[in-house]
C-alpha cells in the first residue's frame, strides 16, 4: 500500500524500467530507455504547449525510430510484428494497448490507447494532435525495417483532439506479399 504515496511519474518509470530489463532493452537507438521515456513525455507536453514544436519533434522521432530499426536483429515481415517489436523495444509492451483497426495494400490504421497512463497525466483537448514525436518514431522505424522510403505515418485521431485514443494512419506503396500474409505466414 506504500506505493500509493509514490508520485505517478516515478511509478511509471519503475514500470518502464522493469519491462525494459525483462526485454534487455535498456538502450534505444543509443539513448537510455529512461531518457527515451522522458523525451517521449516531454514531446507531448511541448507540442501541447506550442504547435511549432510539432515539426522538429516529429523529425527527432523519425531519427530515433530509424536508429532503433538498425538495432533490430531480425527484419519483421509484417506490420503487426514490426509494431510489436517497436513497442517491445520501447518498453511499452503491456503498458499501452495497440491494435490495427484495418489494413490493406496501401497502408493501415493503428489505434493506441493507454498513453495517459504512460504519461502520468491526462492529455487535455488542445484542438490538435500532440503525438508527432511518436508519428515520426513509427515512420522512421517502419521505413528502416521495411526499406520502404515512401512509407509515411500521420496521426489522425488524438487525445489532444478530445478523442479517447490516438490513431495513426500508415501510408505505404503497395507491395504484394509483404505484411499481407502470403508467403510470410506471420500475420
Ligand atoms: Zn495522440
Amino acid at each position: 500500500m506504500t506505493k500509493a504515496a509514490i508520485p505517478s511519474i516515478e511509478r511509471i518509470d519503475s514500470e518502464l524500467s522493469s519491462v525494459s530489463s525483462c526485454t534487455n532493452a535498456s538502450w534505444l537507438g543509443g539513448i537510455a530507455a529512461s531518457d527515451f521515456a522522458a523525451l517521449d513525455r516531454l514531446a507531448v507536453k511541448l507540442i501541447g504547449l506550442d504547435s511549432d514544436f510539432a515539426a522538429p519533434l516529429r523529425e527527432m522521432g523519425r531519427v530515433i525510430g530509424a536508429r532503433i530499426a538498425v538495432e533490430q536483429n531480425e527484419k519483421p515481415v509484417c506490420l503487426d510484428v514490426a509494431l510489436s517489436a517497436l513497442i517491445l523495444a520501447c518498453g511499452l509492451e503491456g503498458v499501452i494497448e495497440s491494435r490495427i483497426l484495418h489494413r490493406n495494400a496501401e497502408g493501415a490504421l493503428l489505434q493506441i490507447s493507454g498513453c495517459s497512463a504512460v504519461l502520468g497525466w491526462p492529455i487535455p483537448n488542445v484542438e490538435r494532435t500532440v503525438c508527432g514525436f511518436d508519428a515520426g518514431l513509427f515512420e522512421g522505424f517502419l521505413r528502416g525495417v521495411t526499406d520502404e522510403k515512401a512509407l509515411s505515418v500521420e496521426e489522425t485521431a488524438c487525445l489532444g483532439l478530445g478523442h479517447a485514443y490516438c490513431e495513426f494512419k500508415i501510408h505505404r506503396q503497395p507491395a504484394p506479399g509483404e505484411w499481407e500474409g502470403g508467403p510470410h505466414d506471420h500475420c
